[in-house]
């Protein structure tokens, strides 16, 4: 049984819908759309795949829509034959936002809602187009006894693309109020940015140098839930780069992702600010499916086996990927120059392997653990980027404030633009290089596993001994008890600073 739900659907799909379901006459209209899962650890996504449009003599119009039983059948069975469920999507000409469920559309629903899920197999999920302003409001509907079906609710719908647009069903998750501390903030956008922007689920994967700013940013400016995802362990090595850590959070050997979490929580001015941390990478299982939860993830990671796992999210289960990437060259021991990247992969724009960002030949050998395997990386050229490691804070600052922008950018669209195309920043030259087309031909991801969901069939999860044997370590260190004393007065000492 769903208990969360959500839709989403590419840019493409929405402006299909629009033009359909916009009449000039201001008539209701309707339409059946194809949808595949996209299943969380907490929460289902249906994936708007492709619209089933009413032929002549579909559908009757007048006042409100009804469609014939042909009409149905036709667009189940293709369903069917797909492997996809069947969504019904009606119009309200003159709504605006989200659209709650009249009487009148839950009796016209409820009375499909069995044939749906006995042709297809997966729930019917019902969907009112507010004309006003091309928003939706969503519900599927489940099969609670026998001949009872009962619509649960969605908590938001998602339009992935050039831009990200996203409706919030205000009864499941209510607009926070702006508190005194966003003064500044909300005259920056205005009240209606920030109340979208302060909802969306937002996870941060990788709590290194560059993601604990991020998480940082996004606490400062109201973000009110966060799942950030971290398996390392704080090292005295990491102090020069990462803020908020401290000796005594090396001592005790803190994850670092707990630090980003206790972090988060201190910055935050948002009124109720919820923090998942999680001790996985995204290529586990755990991992993989809370990220799967999230609206939009960031991607603060070096490694090309997580790339590739959230390359996956981006395309098939339809959640932007703020990345982001550092490399400096300092050949001989002096700084020649750095660089510094930032883009989002999503339907439309190029994905993390087309940019570049991780060889996909690398994945394998990431798998085998030869990463971790020190005669392994010695074996590649000095310059080999996966060998080398120099950075500074100041360029994770730089990272950090490209990727926020790219995704303020993508929210906000000031002044209406919402897509600059992916950043390479140059230090030597002070230059941007854009880059503005899509994927190369021939990329699979933002093709055929585009929206693909729970049917992708490439597996890119599975057991990752790094980060086993990182939890293990720690798991053992804070069994001491003189260990888990020191910790709780720190936890007192920290909670009454
Ligand atoms: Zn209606
Ligand atoms: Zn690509």
């Amino acid at each position: 049984m769903i208990s969360r739900f959500s839709v989403a659907m590419t840019t493409d799909v929405a402006e299909r819908l629009t033009e359909h379901l916009e009449r000039p006459d201001s008539q209701e209209d309707c339409t059946f759309v194809l949808w595949r899962p996209s299943t969380g650890s907490r929460r289902t996504t249906a994936l708007l795949v492709d619209l089933v449009l009413p032929e002549d003599g579909d559908r009757i119009v007048r006042g409100t829509v009804d469609f014939t039983s042909e009409y149905f059948l036709r667009s189940a069975g293709l369903a069917a034959e797909h492997g996809c469920g069947l969504a019904f999507i009606h119009s309200h000409p003159r709504g605006r936002r989200w659209q709650r469920l009249n009487d009148i559309d839950y009796a016209a629903e409820e009375s499909f809602a069995a044939q749906s899920l006995t042709i297809t197999g997966l729930p019917l999920v019902g969907m009112t187009f507010a004309g006003a302003d091309a928003r939706y409001g969503a519900r599927v509907w489940q099969r609670h006894a026998p001949r009872t079906y009962v619509p649960t609710e969605a908590e938001n719908v998602r339009v992935v693309g050039d831009r990200f647009t996203v409706t919030f069903n205000d009864t499941l998750i209510p607009a926070p109020r702006a508190t005194n501390l966003q003064l500044r903030t909300v005259s920056a956008w205005g009240l209606d940015t920030q109340k979208d922007l302060a909802r969306l689920h937002v996870g941060v994967v990788g709590a290194g140098s560059v993601g604990m700013l991020i998480v940082e940013a996004l606490a400062r400016t109201g973000l009110q839930h966060l799942s950030l995802f971290d398996f390392d362990t704080v090292e005295h090595l990491n102090l020069d780069r990462l803020l908020h850590a401290t000796d005594r959070d090396v001592r005790l050997h803190r994850a670092k992702v707990d630090i980003a979490a206790r972090a988060a929580r201190q910055s935050a001015t948002g009124t109720d600010i919820r923090v998942a941390a999680y001790e996985s990478s995204v290529v586990e299982t755990d991992g993989f499916a809370a990220a799967a939860d999230c609206d939009l993830l960031f991607s603060c990671v070096d490694r090309p086996w997580p790339r590739a796992a959230l390359n996956l999210l981006a395309y098939a289960h339809l959640v932007p990927v703020v990345d982001g990437g550092i490399s400096v060259d300092a050949r001989g021991g002096r700084l020649r120059g750095a660089e510094w990247r930032a883009h989002i992969a999503a339907p439309g724009r190029a994905c993390l392997e087309c940019i570049g960002q991780y060889d996909p030949a690398h994945v394998p050998v990431e798998r085998d653990g030869q990463l971790d395997d020190p005669s392994y990386i010695t074996g590649l050229s000095e310059d080999h980027p996966l060998r080398r490691k120099e950075n500074v804070f100041i360029f994770s600052a730089n990272a950090a404030a490209a990727q926020l922008n790219q995704f303020l950018t993508m929210v906000a669209a000031p002044s209406g633009i919402a897509d600059t195309g992916a950043h390479l920043h140059h230090l030597t030259t002070g230059t941007v290089d854009q880059r503005l087309e899509g994927c190369d031909s021939g990329c699979l991801y933002d093709d055929r596993l585009r929206a693909l969901g729970d049917h992708t069939p490439v597996s890119v999860t599975g057991p990752h001994r790094a980060a086993e044997e990182a939890r293990a370590d720690r798991r053992l260190y804070a069994g001491r008890w003189s260990i888990r004393l020191r910790r709780l007065v720190a936890d007192v000492l920290s909670y009454y600073r």
